[in-house]
């Protein structure tokens, strides 16, 4: 099973859960505040590929920082 990281929307508090792919955030409550205003929380990684940029990445590794892709 993965582990998902989730937010408390109360407190800020984030922390992880392990839990079957697909499940939601039904029945989870905060460890610290016992709040359950809790949202998943996506890994930043996911999100940071570029598009529409029309440019190839130079090292051919997305994920790879400091390959001279334009931004310092
Ligand atoms: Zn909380």
């Amino acid at each position: 099973m993965p582990l998902y990281e989730y937010v408390c929307q109360q407190c800020g508090k984030r922390f992880e859960v392990l839990q079957r792919v697909g499940a939601t955030a039904d029945g989870l409550s905060c460890p610290s505040c016992g709040g359950q205003e809790v949202t998943k929380a996506f890994s930043t990684f996911a999100s940071s590929v570029p598009t529409g940029s029309g440019a190839a990445l130079p090292c051919g590794k997305p994920s790879s920082a400091g390959c001279g892709g334009g931004f310092t």
